[in-house]
């Protein structure tokens, strides 16, 4: 890596989001950790009142958020609001005061009796203990007359600094007013990532120094690199400013399909889950690479009938005339459990009946499906190829396939997100169409990390040495084969990864429709050759964060 000027700070940390920002740095007002030590509050019922208020003004306040939100925003606060209104809670509460707490405490304690069963609960439910610690956050911070956590109210646009972001904080991120997220806390796979990388905002995570920097002052945040700089000099800045300019240049005039600088085709395509989520004339992609289809009858209490699963999957073909559809059959169970699909036994489900093997225990679903989708492709304008998830034997791959082929489908392939079928390429490759790696399953199930637990971020970074052995050796086998084998995880849409899957031989990346542009622009300044380079060189990192500092060493350098 370049020397750095240590005349001023520089802090490093993990990029997880392309782009430079310059501009003066907020905090986000911290969430109060620890309650000062109970004093006597006024009696059970005054401070029954107390609580109750408190829990009411953050309810109107959501649902003031709410009524001006659209979309997932809204289906965030509005649950939020909820929540705060949910009668067992203000019980819960009323037991506290009883037993002689004051209102701050009685709200935390009887927000933390719900988020350990919440937690006990796992999966989807688990998720949401996040929501809790925000409403318990929001609700004391207002018994308190503390400064409410969240999004600062700033009047000119600023990068926003954090220790991390809770799902409810995302809502109020505008693009535009916040400039860049510097974290403190929180792994490439966190939840802030994630809607960073989606809103198109650079952001670095675990950047330990940031809480040291004062509010207002002005930083430059470069997201690839993973660095801030503090109190930039008048050359820092336009230098950040003229690579900003040539970055954003070279967006602006990225379009076509992916191909490398010598002229290598990788086809660039989209993670969909609903019909809405944008048609390839808008955001220039060449299809689908990964159609979510259990996202569709998410609010389903019944399984779709074959002919409502055939309109639905016939809207979304529509919208791609001339391109290509991967549909994958449905992920169900574990993080994904679908109302109509009964769950399999045990205490471990993502380790349990998921995906293919959930089909199993549900006689007719996939054939269901398979019928579905085949009616949908016949008179579809576009070319549909068709997925399992969670395959892990070349028999239940070729199980799979025979299956779509009975139903009519032409094109037949699976996922490889399970390490056992990766060390089983050579032969996968012989009995499918195509190969698609779900690097956030192959991930979770390499290193024995549960995806759903932000602690393990280190371990679910999809640079880790251990994943891309993976997938570079089914990579491999599927060149050798003349078998298409693209990436449809989050590994996809980080335009430096995106090189090395490249050089592995990957001839396909999928991602969100806010990742096409930059990964593009990436291929298209990169040689095949270099692409290969950088492969190997990532293969040669100790852990995730050294095989990206080297590819980023090698790529600035
Ligand atoms: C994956 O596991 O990488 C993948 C694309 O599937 P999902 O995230 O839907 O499990
Ligand atoms: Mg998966």
């Amino acid at each position: 890596m370049p020397a750095l000027d240590t005349t001023r700070p520089v802090l490093e940390g993990t990029g997880v989001s392309p782009g430079i920002a310059i501009g003066p740095m907020v905090h986000m007002g911290a969430p109060i950790a620890e309650l000062p030590g109970p004093v006597s509050g006024g009696g059970p019922d005054i401070e029954f009142g107390r609580a109750q208020r408190a829990l009411d003004e953050v309810a109107r306040d959501l649902e003031q958020r709410r009524d001006r939100a659209e979309g997932d925003a809204f289906a965030v606060l509005d649950a939020l609001s909820m929540l705060a209104r949910d009668p067992a809670l203000i019980d819960a509460v009323g037991a506290e005061v009883d037993g002689g707490r004051p209102a701050p405490h009685a709200v935390d304690a009887a927000i933390a009796g719900f988020r350990t069963m919440l937690e006990a609960a796992g999966g989807y439910l688990a998720e949401r203990a996040a929501d809790l610690t925000d409403l318990r956050n929001r609700a004391v911070a207002r018994l308190l007359h503390l400064p409410m956590p969240g999004i600062p109210e700033h009047e000119a646009p600023f990068v926003l600094a954090a220790e991390d972001l809770a799902p409810a904080d995302t809502v109020d991120l505008r693009p535009g007013h916040v400039l860049a997220i510097v974290t403190s806390r929180g792994g490439p796979t966190s939840h802030t990532a994630i809607i960073a990388k989606a809103m198109g905002l650079p952001c670095i995570v675990g950047c330990v120094g940031i809480a040291e920097v004062d509010d207002e002052t002005l930083v430059i945040v470069d997201g690839s690199a993973g660095r801030v700089t503090a109190d930039p000099d008048a050359d820092e800045i336009a230098a950040a400013e003229r690579r900003k300019e040539a970055r954003e240049a070279l967006l602006a005039s990225s379009a076509g399909p992916g191909v490398t600088a010598d002229g290598h085709g990788v086809q660039l395509l989209l993670n969909i889950g609903s019909a809405a989520a944008g048609a390839a004339e808008e955001v220039d992609a060449e299809g689908v690479g990964l159609l979510r289809t259990e996202f569709l009858f998410l609010d389903r209490t019944t399984e779709p009938t074959v002919e409502e699963q055939t309109a639905s999957y016939h809207e979304i073909f529509a919208g791609f005339a001339g391109r290509k559809v991967v549909v994958r059959t449905l992920d169900v169970g574990a993080d994904k459990p679908l109302p109509f699909v009964e769950p399999g036994p045990g205490d471990n489900p993502a380790l349990g009946l998921r995906g293919w093997r959930l089909i199993a225990n549900n006689p007719g679903l996939i054939e269901r499906q398979l019928e579905a989708i085949a009616a949908a492709a016949a008179t579809a304008p576009c070319e549909v190829w068709v997925m399992a998830p969670m395959i892990a034997t070349v028999t239940e791959a070729e199980d799979f396939v025979a299956l779509a082929r009975a139903a009519g489908i032409a094109t037949a392939g699976v996922m490889v997100e399970v390490p056992a079928l990766a060390l089983q390429a050579e032969r996968l490759v012989e009995v499918v169409d195509f190969v698609s790696l779900g690097t956030n399953d192959l991930s979770q199930y390499t290193f024995a990390a549960d995806r759903l637990v932000g602690e393990l971020g280190e371990l679910l970074d999809p640079w880790q040495p251990a994943v891309l052995e993976l997938i570079a050796r089914t990579a491999t086998a599927g060149r050798a084969a003349g078998v298409p084998v693209g990436v449809c995880g989050e590994a996809a849409s980080d335009p430096n990864l995106a090189l090395v899957l490249t050089g592995f031989g990957c001839t396909s990346l999928s991602m969100s429709a806010n990742a096409v542009a930059e990964v593009r622009a990436g291929l298209a300044t990169t040689t095949l050759e270099r692409c290969e380079e950088l492969a190997t060189l990532a293969l040669t990192g100790t852990d995730g964060r050294d095989a990206r500092t080297r590819v980023l060493a090698a790529l600035t350098g």
